[in-house]
């Protein structure tokens, strides 16, 4: 069966998103129809069109063989397991997954546009995808050409380790 490369975005800004987005990322792993999974760093965000404490977001990428609209089900299935609270549009939440792009797919319906239209505005996305795919071209630009016009926004690394070659 054909696969096909989707990058998902992860944000959480309440109660312990750091561990949040860890389990999420272990469940995203194992995913039925969903393989090869890398996730970018985490990072800090000030909220950005949005409201509460700093968000914690990251950004992977899976090979799958689910259809767009089955793996944005899956997404919502996970937000709604964490607890995820629709409330205002853009308000807190301990969940947040958004489909950023889904191999070539180019589509525009109320429930599912491709790709986000408002990834190549967002650092919290940019950033983290650029670990994942500098060269990745959105219609606005490659994601590492459209780093500069977002790094106003505000938006810290976090050191989590993972890649400290000192570990034991
Ligand atoms: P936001 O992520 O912009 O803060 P919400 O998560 O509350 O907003 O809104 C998600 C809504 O947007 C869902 O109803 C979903 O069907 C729709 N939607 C459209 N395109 C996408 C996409 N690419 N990824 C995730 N949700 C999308
Ligand atoms: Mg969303």
């Amino acid at each position: 069966m054909s696969k096909t490369l989707a990058y998902i975005a992860l944000g959480a800004n309440l109660g312990d998103p750091i561990g949040m987005l860890l389990d999420v990322i272990d469940e995203l792993r194992e995913l039925p129809g969903c393989s090869n999974l890398e996730s970018s760093g985490f990072y800090r965000t000030a909220p950005f069109e949005a409201t509460g404490p700093d968000f914690i977001n990251a950004v992977v990428s899976l090979h799958t063989t689910l259809s767009p609209l089955e793996l944005l089900h899956a997404l919502q299935a996970l937000e709604n397991k964490h607890g995820r609270v629709r409330t205002e549009h853009n308000g807190p939440r301990t969940l947040d997954l958004d489909l950023l792009v889904f191999g070539d797919t180019q589509m525009d319906t109320p429930e599912l546009t491709l790709p986000h239209p408002r990834m190549h505005q967002r650092a919290f996305v940019l950033y983290p995808l650029a670990d994942l795919a500098p060269t990745l071209k959105l219609a606005q630009g490659s994601v590492q050409d459209l780093l500069p016009s977002v790094a106003d926004q505000g938006i810290e690394a976090l050191d989590m380790g993972f890649d400290d070659e000192d570990d034991e």
